[in-house]
């Protein structure tokens, strides 16, 4: 059910509103919007307390959501989310690009110092870093761990980046929150129902990445786990799925993005890289979802791609990234959106693949 406020109701009747939904044993997730506050609520299994509600002072209406997805539908919110991120002017969901941007792995202090730097300068706001590593193989590198998160607390310090690494269990994800500035959860934990709880009890925003073969309503309610448990600030993030393709290493679904701009009010960022897993697939791609209305991108760049201890063969040089960076840029504008602060990329130099 969502209650919908009026325009006029003060902070007290919105209070009053969530304390009334608590007494009756359910959950109340106040929305505030551009005109009015919506409160969702969850837990309850059928409409009967609607008219109770309905009386309350400040309260205008009470709808009955029918989509299996509460929280996370424009039913309930209709502005888009912007996730803000304090001290900077960074922001996922906003008018501005997400660049999203990093090794796969962090491998030691020289390789992720060497990347990091460059990211930023090009216009990056995020570094992206593996500490704790999903493998296929058990004898693959498996990430550094908490070294890893101290490196990138280090390079938040030395370039303002703000930090986005991957909680792989229970058990890292408090560490990972502690260190980092949005907790990643991955393609293969995204219907891991607990770890997606944990996360939705954490406060840093959390970045979900669309599972191999996710359909958008399993994404959604995915979704849906973490904000049933008060965290509103998650992010999407398609990567490409499994399909009979074999030209790609996954095959990039684009045509998710206006998707869920249509059906959530979250931020949505493509990842070219997992999403294709071939190196010179990634810029032509990055410019599609830019065009298509992503709300960023995450991409791998390493400083040595053929040296990389995971993922190099879809990840490109800081070369490359600026090049990204260059041919977004006008591509950008043209679909209402801006780059990052900072960047004045006047001669896209693209090289048409
Ligand atoms: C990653 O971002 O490095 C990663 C493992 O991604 P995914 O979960 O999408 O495979
Ligand atoms: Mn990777």
């Amino acid at each position: 059910m969502l209650v919908v406020m009026k325009p006029e109701a003060t902070p007290e009747e919105v209070r009053a509103v969530c304390d009334r939904i608590g007494q009756l044993g359910y959950r109340a997730h106040p929305m505030a919007g551009a005109l009015r506050t919506a409160v969702g609520v969850t837990g309850n299994k059928d409409a009967m307390e609607r008219g109770r509600l309905e009386q309350l002072p400040g309260v205008a209406e009470v709808l009955v959501v029918t989509r299996p997805y509460k929280l996370v539908s424009r039913d309930v919110k209709k502005e888009d989310t912007v996730i803000r991120f304090p001290g900077t002017d960074a922001t996922i969901g906003g008018r501005d690009l997400a660049i999203v941007a990093g090794p796969c792995s962090i491998e030691s202090r020289e390789q992720a110092f060497a990347v990091a730097g460059r990211l930023a300068a090009a216009g990056a706001q995020f570094l992206r870093g593996g500490a704790y590593k999903p493998r296929t193989s058990p004898y693959a590198f498996q990430g550094l761990g908490e070294a890893a998160l101290i490196i990138m607390a280090e390079i938040r310090e030395a370039f303002g980046l703000r930090i986005v690494t991957e909680a792989l269990d229970n058990e890292s994800l408090e560490l990972v929150a502690d260190y980092a500035d949005v907790i990643q959860i991955g393609a293969r934990n995204m219907q891991n129902y607990s770890l997606l709880r944990r996360a939705g009890r954490s406060r840093k925003p959390v970045l979900l990445k669309r599972g191999m073969s996710a359909t958008l309503e399993e994404l959604l309610m995915a979704a849906e786990y973490v904000m049933s448990e008060g965290n509103y600030r998650v992010i999407l993030c398609e990567r490409g799925v499994r399909t009979f393709a074999d030209h790609t290493r996954n095959t990039l679904d684009l045509s998710i993005v206006p998707a869920v701009r249509r059906l959530s009010h979250l931020p949505i960022l493509v990842d070219p890289s997992h999403g294709t897993g071939r190196r010179d697939m990634v810029l032509p791609l990055a410019r599609a979802a830019v065009a298509v209305g992503a709300d960023g991108l995450m991409v791998e760049v390493h400083a040595q791609p053929d040296q990389a201890l995971s993922d190099g063969a879809q990840s490109v040089d800081p070369e490359q990234f600026l090049q990204l960076m260059a041919e977004i840029s006008p591509i950008a504008p043209a679909v209402g959106r801006r780059l990052p602060h900072g960047i004045h990329l006047s001669e896209p130099a693209v090289e048409h693949a």
